[in-house]
């Protein structure tokens, strides 16, 4: 179902969640329209398949920074 205030002004999209430095998700604080980065870097509504994609970089961008804090902490 479509927000009538959406259908005026326009999707109002915020960050909803990092994925890593580069890829964001964005959902409209009006209605539950969610946007995400594709690999070219432009913003794509986020279908399940984009959802996908994302929580394999989510994960392996989190496993990047375990390893280089771990690397950072020996360095001490
Ligand atoms: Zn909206």
């Amino acid at each position: 179902m479509k927000n009538v205030y959406c259908t005026l002004f326009g999707h109002d999209y915020k960050i909803s969640k990092n994925v890593t430095y580069h890829v964001k998700e964005y959902k409209c604080k009006h209605c539950s329209s969610q946007l995400t980065t594709n690999s070219n870097g432009k913003l794509t509504p986020l279908t399940p398949k984009f959802k996908e994609i994302n929580s394999v970089l989510e994960r392996i961008h989190r496993k990047r920074l375990e390893r280089s804090q771990r690397i950072f902490m020996t360095n001490l």
